[in-house]
């Protein structure tokens, strides 16, 4: 098995309304698990930041499922690699909605103060992702 890892940006649509993404998140865990997939789904109500990790297929599969998913737009791949181990072998997939502690976190990784996945080089959005892990850890 090739474990790998795959992190996208991506735009909410005009379809989905913002409370909809607990059913995201919902379906997300209830499908990931038998999947072996883990990861981590950030949303500042305007754009996604999704970690999805796991065997290489499985993360191919559900991600051209995502894909053609009408509820996000402009999705763009920030970083793709095969990795050794995982950053979140426990989570099926962790929600973090922005507030001003990842607000804070982004600052590290970024120039802007607005978060704007789309601006991120991948190593940044890398170490986001794993700067989120240790927000929501110690919550
Ligand atoms: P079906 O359930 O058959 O649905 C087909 C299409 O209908 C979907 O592509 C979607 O466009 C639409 N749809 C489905 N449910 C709803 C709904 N409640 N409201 C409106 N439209 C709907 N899936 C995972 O398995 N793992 C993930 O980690 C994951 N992360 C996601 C992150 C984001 C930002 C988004 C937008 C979706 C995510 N999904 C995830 C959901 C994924 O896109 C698929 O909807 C899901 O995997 C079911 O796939 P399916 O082919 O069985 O679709």
């Amino acid at each position: 098995m090739q474990l790998t890892r795959l992190i996208y940006a991506s735009t909410i649509s005009d379809e989905l309304s913002v409370e909809e993404i607990k059913s995201i998140v919902k379906a997300a865990r209830q499908g990931n698990p038998a999947s072996g997939l883990t990861g981590l789904l950030y949303f500042n109500r305007r754009y996604f930041l999704q970690c999805l990790e796991g065997a290489r297929t499985e993360v191919n599969d559900t991600f051209h499922r995502i894909q053609k998913d009408k509820r996000h737009k402009n999705i763009v791949i920030l970083e793709y690699n095969e990795i050794t181990e995982r950053i979140f072998p426990d989570w099926s997939m962790g929600y973090l909605p922005e507030s001003n502690t990842t607000q804070t976190v982004y600052m590290r990784f970024a120039n802007n103060p607005i978060f704007n996945p789309y601006l991120m080089r991948g190593k940044s959005a890398l170490g986001l992702v794993k700067a989120l892990k240790e927000t929501l850890s110690t919550k």
